[in-house]
């Protein structure tokens, strides 16, 4: 009997769960509204003169908890653009797959080169296709939506921020030394003069 009465109960639920409206999107084909600083994936952008910004510093490789970012550098040269020396990044990998969104990465660009971007990657299949290099960081500065955060907005954010104040710091009670008790003299032993 008590098993029909859960069987019952159960299906109940089951059924009152079927009716219920469709909690989930076909996503990517439905996408839902993001948050306003929703952010996705990566973008390199360019400087005022059409030029990649970034320098090849590696302070986002550096900073990278996750250890996702390379970056290399083939050394200074002259920029066609402006005819004065700087260096560029010839390589550039950053892998999607283990990046914890932190925005580290962004925070401490001086020049403002990596940013977020809002819309997700596709998915895929293969874990090597979360792999953005120097092409697709570029082309998603393109044609994707940057997000808010930049270097230099999250820099003057953090600058910003009031320090705490450092607590002063709690005196011990000392603790007075005790006297060294005198040592005993070994007592004399029993018919010993
Ligand atoms: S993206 Fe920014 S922090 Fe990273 S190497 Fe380029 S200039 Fe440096
Ligand atoms: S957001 Fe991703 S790539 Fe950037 S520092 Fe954080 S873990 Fe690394």
């Amino acid at each position: 009997m008590k098993t029909l009465i859960d069987a019952i109960k159960s299906l109940k639920t089951t059924v009152s769960n079927v009716l219920r409206p469709v909690a989930t999107v076909e996503f990517p084909a439905v996408i839902r509204v993001r948050a306003p600083r929703y952010r996705a994936s990566f973008a390199l952008t360019n400087d005022e003169h059409g030029e990649l910004s970034c320098v090849a510093c590696q302070a986002c490789e550096k900073i990278c908890p996750s250890g996702v970012i390379k970056v290399k550098s083939g050394g200074k040269r002259e920029s066609p653009a402006t005819g004065k020396k700087r260096q560029y990044s010839d390589e550039f990998t950053l892998d999607l797959a283990a990046c914890i969104q932190c925005e580290l990465c962004v925070q401490v660009c001086n020049s403002d080169a990596i940013i977020m971007v809002r819309e997700p990657e596709q998915p895929v299949y293969r874990r090597e296709d979360l792999v953005l290099d120097l092409d697709r960081l570029r082309a998603n500065a393109r044609e994707r939506t940057a997000a808010w955060g930049t270097g230099s907005v999250l820099q003057a954010m953090q600058e910003s921020k009031p320090r705490a104040e450092p607590k002063a710091k709690e005196e011990k009670p000392r603790v007075e030394a005790k006297p060294a008790e005198e040592p005993k003299a070994p007592a004399a032993a029993e018919g010993v003069t």
